[in-house]
C-alpha cells in the first residue's frame, strides 16, 4: 500500500519553515505563529522524512539531538527536533526545511487568505488529526513515533472491513481518514499533492 516515502519536497522559494521561528519572530499574525499552531510538515502528518543533503550539517544536527538514519542522509518524521511546536535546530536547518512552504502558508504570505482563515484551516485539520489518532488508539496503535499515514495504512490493513456496518472500526477510521485528507488538502504544494493514505 505504501510503496513510496513521502519526503519533504525540494522547493525553490525560501520561506520561514515549519515551526522554526524564534520566539521574537512569532508576532501575533505572522507566518511563524501559524506554523507554531500547525507543525504538520514536521510531526509526521504530511511527510515521512526529510532528505539531508551534502550541504547540510548532519554531524551538527545529530549532535544537537536530531536522530538521523541511513548514514545521516535521512531525518525521519515525526522529527526529533520538533519540540513544543518549535524547531530545536532552527539555526542549522536542513535545506529541505529551509526551502519548504505549504500552500496554506504561501497563500497567507501573498494575502490571498486572512490570518483567521488560515488559523481556522489549521484548527480544523488539528481536530481531524486528533479524531484519526483516537481511532488508531482504539485499534491498538499508539505508535506516536511513526508517520501518520504509516499508522493509518497498518490499521486499515489489519482491521476487518465491514462495509455494511458504519459502526465498525474500519468504517469509522476510513471515514475519518477521508475527512482528514480533505482537511489537509489546503496544505498541498505543487510538488507534493496530499494523500494521507499513501
Ligand atoms: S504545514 Fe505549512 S503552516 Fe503547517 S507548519 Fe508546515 S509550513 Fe507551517
Ligand atoms: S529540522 Fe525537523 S523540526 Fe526543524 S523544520 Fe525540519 S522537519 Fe521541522
Amino acid at each position: 500500500m505504501l510503496r513510496t516515502l513521502k519526503t519533504k519536497p525540494d522547493l525553490s522559494v525560501p520561506v520561514v519553515p515549519a515551526s522554526s521561528a524564534t520566539q521574537s519572530e512569532k508576532t501575533a499574525e505572522s507566518p511563524s505563529s501559524l506554523c507554531s499552531a500547525c507543525g504538520f510538515c514536521c510531526d509526521g502528518t504530511l511527510f515521512d522524512q526529510v532528505e539531508i543533503s551534502r550541504t547540510d550539517a548532519p554531524r551538527t544536527l545529530a549532535a544537537r539531538g536530531a536522530k538521523l538514519k541511513r548514514e545521516k542522509r535521512i531525518l525521519p518524521q515525526p522529527c526529533s527536533a520538533h519540540k513544543n511546536g518549535a524547531c530545536a535546530v532552527y539555526d542549522i536547518l536542513p535545506n529541505r526545511c529551509k526551502l519548504f512552504t505549504c500552500n496554506l502558508l504561501a497563500k497567507f504570505s501573498k494575502n490571498e487568505i486572512s490570518f483567521s482563515e488560515a488559523l481556522a484551516t489549521i484548527r480544523h485539520a488539528v481536530e481531524k488529526i486528533a479524531e484519526t489518532k483516537r481511532l488508531l488508539a482504539e485499534s491498538g496503535d499508539e505508535r506516536a513515533h511513526r508517520p501518520l499515514r504509516h499508522r493509518i495504512g497498518s490499521a486499515l490493513a489489519s482491521l476487518p472491513p465491514v462495509p455494511e456496518d458504519p459502526a465498525a472500526l474500519h468504517s469509522r477510521l476510513s471515514l475519518a481518514v477521508s475527512q482528514l485528507d480533505d482537511a489537509l488538502t489546503p496544505f498541498s504544494t505543487e510538488a507534493d499533492k496530499p494523500c494521507i493514505k499513501g
